[in-house]
């Protein structure tokens, strides 16, 4: 989710690449899951959060909605999110004991997480993005120093940061599109609403074949057409 803050507010200034040291290390959270509780519809999940997901507890999109995912507006965009639930507003993944049941394969914000992604300001695609340190978000003070790839804990981190600037790219493009939309109200909303979909079914609700490799895959929907 796109914030609209200065990185000064809420980094410690710096910018960090897969290969720097970062104080990002919070132990395991000890008896703390702060950020897993109260997120709202702020954990986004790209197209590769979900496959990770549908493999690890093999089921379908369909059956992740309405129990632990659900979609939400962002820039004009319908895109799932991570559901928070009863009364603490906690992630349906988090169990009593406090811990997340679906570490091995949680999505990219939680891997991330207190790391956040730095694209350069201006228009038009992206060419690159770096991480930054969100200095208020994680409730552990003290937090040891740790590489930025270590942390991610990800493989084939090339290829993933590559996929996740294609995936922000395109995203930005959609939510170009609807913003450029003109005519009548029902005319735009009925547009907007249409390229919405288009992009929930191609990427997410379409099924994968999930014995086989994710990058391909996304990449024969990302080249199908234009928006
Ligand atoms: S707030 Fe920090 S210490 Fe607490 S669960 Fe999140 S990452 Fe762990
Ligand atoms: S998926 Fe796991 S790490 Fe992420 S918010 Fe839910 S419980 Fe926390």
């Amino acid at each position: 989710m796109k914030r609209q803050v200065s990185l000064e507010e809420i980094s410690d200034g710096r910018l960090y690449g897969p290969n720097d040291m970062v104080r990002a290390d919070c132990g395991g959270c000890e008896g703390c899951s702060a950020c897993c509780m109260g997120m709202g519809n702020s954990i986004q999940l790209d197209p590769y959060d979900v496959f990770r997901l549908m493999s690890g507890l093999g089921c379908t999109f369909e059956k992740l909605l309405g129990s632990c995912v659900e979609l939400s507006l962002s820039d004009g965009v319908i895109l799932p999110n991570l559901m928070m639930k009863g009364e603490k507003e906690a992630c349906a993944f988090l169990t009593k004991e406090g811990r997340c049941s679906i570490h091995a394969f949680r999505p990219g914000v939680c891997r991330l997480f207190p790391l956040g992604r730095y694209y350069e300001d201006g228009a038009g695609p992206k060419k690159e993005f770096r991480y930054f340190l969100q200095v208020h978000e994680c409730r552990k003070e003290k937090r040891a120093k740790v590489k930025v790839s270590r942390w991610l804990d990800t493989p084939d981190l090339k290829r993933y940061e590559r996929y996740v600037l294609d995936w922000h790219n395109y995203v930005e493009s959609a939510a170009e599109a609807n913003r450029r939309e003109r005519g009548s109200e029902d005319e735009v909303r009925e547009r907007v609403r249409g390229r919405s979909l288009e992009l929930l079914n191609r990427f997410y609700r379409e099924p994968y074949r999930m014995e086989e490799d994710f990058y391909p895959q996304f990449y024969e929907r990302l080249g199908r057409s234009h928006q």
